[in-house]
């Protein structure tokens, strides 16, 4: 399968890792939109939300509780952080391997663009 996050996942393409365990990886975003911007993907291939089965509950549940640990690390835990997950094209989806981002540093606008 061609999956960009797969391939980081197997390490054949370089990330800057930020949290791994048995299940879930998280790295720096290439291209940060805040001053914290990380991926959180499990290493389990999904490739939308619209994908995610029953028994990969526990598995989402990981990828949240990793954001958390990230956050309160990187000090932003307090202040305020966001978390999106892109869904398909108006959702602005462009890896097709389910990723939390992970958004802190700077206060958040609402609505979203
Ligand atoms: P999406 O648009 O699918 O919600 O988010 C994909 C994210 O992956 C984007 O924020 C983009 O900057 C990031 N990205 C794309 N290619 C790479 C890569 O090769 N390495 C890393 N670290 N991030 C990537
Ligand atoms: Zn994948």
């Amino acid at each position: 399968m061609d999956c960009l996050f797969c391939k980081i996942i197997k390490k054949e393409i370089p990330a800057k890792t930020v949290y791994e365990d048995d299940n879930v990886l998280a790295f720096e975003d290439i291209n940060p939109q805040a001053p914290v911007h990380i991926l959180v993907i499990p290493k389990k291939h999904i490739s939308t939300s619209l994908d995610i089965k029953d028994e990969d509950n526990e598995l989402i549940g990981q990828m949240v509780q990793a954001a958390n640990v990230i956050a309160k690390e990187r000090g932003i835990a307090e202040r305020g952080f966001r978390t999106v997950m892109n869904c398909n094209k108006e959702a602005g989806q462009t890896v097709f391997h389910i990723h939390l981002h992970l958004f802190g540093g700077r206060a958040m606008n609402w609505p979203p663009g």
